[in-house]
């Protein structure tokens, strides 16, 4: 899937409106979660009624914490670029990902010699990873292989493009996707999982944080065979072409 024009405009107004809608909703969240919080501290502990406080702190926090998925999306969240060395952090992921996937998911790491680095928030990328690594063992509930590769792209797909790339894939032997899925994986609060399971903000959120990096994301899913989802950053080019610490401009339209 390379998004069409049409399709990350719309993609763009959703963005758009969920991102002024989550953004005055966390500032009226930071007055609830505040004041309940300055009342948890007034009251005696082992009061009743700071059970009750408790419960709704709760509630507030998950609140919160869908607010801030919903600015991802919307590149509306804060980002704390730093440069990132593959050849240490992949391996480290892996392991994440073993831990995290359980046994039936086995997990391999393919990665060329000599990536170059690429300068973006560490912890937002190793949180997209893990997102797709966790729908692809949802694909795959009988077990199967989840693989990663990381390579550069300096070919003829990324012409127009000033700098490289480097290409993260994530590819897992799990149940695919139908095109009416595929049209819609990116839209927030689009989910198959059944209710409880699946929020519909974890693409979204790998979706807003690859473009406010100035990356792209492409899908390729043959429905029973697998799918595989691809991550390019621009590759961190360094002080010698004048654009130093400043992230690389995103290449054309393809997200
Ligand atoms: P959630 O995981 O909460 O449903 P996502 O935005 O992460 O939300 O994913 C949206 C939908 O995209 C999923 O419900 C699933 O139908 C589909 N999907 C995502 N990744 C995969 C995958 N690797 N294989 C098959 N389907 C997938």
């Amino acid at each position: 899937l390379e998004l069409s024009l049409l399709h990350a405009s719309k993609l763009e107004a959703v963005g758009r409106l969920t991102g002024g809608i989550a953004h005055d909703f966390n500032n009226m969240l930071g007055i609830v979660i505040g004041n309940l919080d300055l009342l948890q501290r007034a009251l005696p502990p082992d009061e009743k009624v700071s059970r009750r406080i408790e419960h709704a702190l709760d509630g507030a926090q998950r609140c919160a914490e869908l607010t801030s998925r919903l600015l991802t999306f919307s590149r509306r969240s804060p980002l704390q670029p730093k440069l990132l060395e593959f050849a240490t952090f992949m391996p480290g992921l892996v392991k994440l990902l073993e831990r995290t996937l359980g046994e039936r998911v086995s997990v391999t790491l393919t990665m060329d010699a000599g990536i170059p680095p690429v300068r973006v928030d560490h912890a937002q990328l190793e949180a997209a990873l893990i997102n797709l690594a966790v729908n692809a063992r949802d694909a795959m509930p009988e077990g199967g292989r989840l693989d990663l590769s990381v390579r550069a792209r300096n070919d003829a797909a990324s012409e127009g493009a000033r700098v490289p790339f480097v290409e993260i894939a994530v590819t897992d032997t799990g149940t695919g996707m139908p095109p009416s899925v595929l049209a819609r994986v990116f839209e927030p609060f689009f989910t198959t999982k059944e209710a409880g399971k699946g929020t519909g903000l974890g693409l979204s959120m790998v979706y807003g944080f690859v473009q406010q990096s100035g990356g792209t994301i492409a899908i390729d899913s043959v429905p029973d065979q697998g799918t595989t989802i691809t991550v390019a950053l621009p590759a961190f080019v360094g002080e010698a072409t004048g654009l130093s610490d400043r992230p690389a401009p995103s290449a054309g339209h393809a997200v």
